[in-house]
């Protein structure tokens, strides 16, 4: 099979929901993909921010073939180490003190939306339900996670949403504005990643805090894509010293297999009893064996490296004609240039490098372990694409 045959059968046996760039990958190592026509490319994409240790990482490799050699499924009626290991993991990491595991970002996000009402109803009786959100955040494709994304053109063609969303700008006027004495909590990306890599205020985030702690409103922080040491940080909310009490993390966590986690602190872990919340396929023992190699690697050396890469990038990238911004932490940026963020992502396409667009920005989820001369090609490609 050429490339072009499958564009073909593609376009007619796919619901036609993504709008694909013209690649079809077929593998890859490291941070260099492979397509069905022999041609190579440099990955700032990482599928979205999941393949963070790169393609074919031999670490997590042999981490899920050594599970697949043992068992595929175990079903969450019984109990399995990976699941717990890795839970383990989780809890060291954040301070969180219980996990709940689901297959995707938004699905992590259901959980958490789930507990913080459950969370109020037990606390202050029926009523108090309402959860705000930020305008231009993004929370998943299900009806309650959509419901809660603040995006308006989310918002077409799917109704009736469930009820108790209510959207912010993402400043304490905002949030002050949307507060009621119904408030359950107020769930946010510290970077919001799909509309266009906005890093929040650090001085807006902690008087939420306390905003929040002083009225038992719970704080969710959605750490999707900005969580596993993408921003140079285990979970960007460290970064600002920020106490939330649910924490959702998913597409980097597997190192490539679906997973997502609803991390629950002090206040909620045990909100949830039995038959409150379930998976049939959540805390997979493959996927949680892989992310138990994924999250053991990312070390505070690591995560130091996260940020120097960034900067690097971050210095790189502001030099280029034509840039205006570029935003983000860590190995998650958005740049800012003028161009279509599309047109960006073709040419570079064209030219061997694989990036991402995020609303008006081009947006870079390269791999965390990405060598210092593979920045430099990508570099060197978005210089001839934006600079000219
Ligand atoms: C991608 C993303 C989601 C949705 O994750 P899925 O795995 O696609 O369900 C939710 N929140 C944020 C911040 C995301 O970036």
């Amino acid at each position: 099979m050429d490339s072009n045959e499958i564009f073909s059968d593609d376009k007619k046996y796919i619901a036609s929901t993504y709008a694909r760039f013209n690649i079809a990958v077929k593998e890859g190592k490291g941070s260099v993909i492979t397509d069905y026509d022999g041609k190579k490319y440099i990955d700032c994409a990482t599928g979205i921010g999941v393949n963070i240790f790169g393609i074919n990482d031999e670490v997590w490799k042999e981490a899920v073939i050594s599970q697949i050699n043992s068992i595929q499924h175990v079903c969450n009626l019984y109990y399995a180490l990976p699941q717990v290991r890795l839970a383990k993991l989780l809890t060291e990491k954040s301070g969180a003190k219980k996990v709940f595991f689901g297959n995707s970002g938004a699905e992590a996000n259901e959980c958490a939306i789930k507990v913080a009402r459950k969370y109020s109803y037990m606390k202050y009786g029926e009523g108090r339900k309402e959860i705000i959100t930020m305008k231009n955040s993004f929370h998943g494709r299900t009806i309650a996670t959509l419901a809660a994304t603040g995006q308006d053109a989310f918002h077409n063609y799917f109704a009736p949403f469930p009820e108790g969303f209510r959207y912010a700008e993402p400043t304490m006027e905002g949030v002050i504005g949307q507060y009621t004495d119904k408030t359950c909590a107020v769930m946010l990306e510290v970077v919001q990643g799909e509309s266009g890599v906005n890093n929040l205020s650090p001085e807006f985030l902690s008087r939420l805090e306390k905003f929040c702690k002083q009225r038992d409103i719970l704080l969710i922080i959605d750490e999707v894509q900005t969580g596993n040491g993408r921003t140079g940080y285990m979970y960007s909310y460290q970064a600002f010293g920020l106490n939330p009490d649910i924490v959702t993390t998913a597409k980097g966590l597997g190192g490539g297999l679906p997973i997502g986690a609803c991390l629950l602190f002090d206040k909620c872990e045990n909100t949830f009893t039995y038959g409150d919340h379930g998976s049939t396929f959540g805390g997979n023992p493959v996927a949680c064996a892989g992310a138990v190699s994924i999250v053991e690697r990312i070390t505070p050396e690591l995560l130091l490296e996260v940020q120097g890469k960034g900067a690097y990038f971050k210095q790189r990238l502001s030099m280029i004609k034509n840039v205006k911004s570029v935003s983000g932490m860590g190995l998650m940026i958005g740049i800012e240039c003028g161009k279509q963020p599309a047109e960006v992502a073709k040419a570079c396409l064209e030219k061997g490098l694989i990036v991402l667009t995020a609303h008006n920005k081009v947006r870079l989820l390269p791999p965390l372990n990405i060598k210092k001369d593979e920045i430099d090609e990508a570099l060197s490609i978005l210089n001839e694409v934006i600079g000219k």
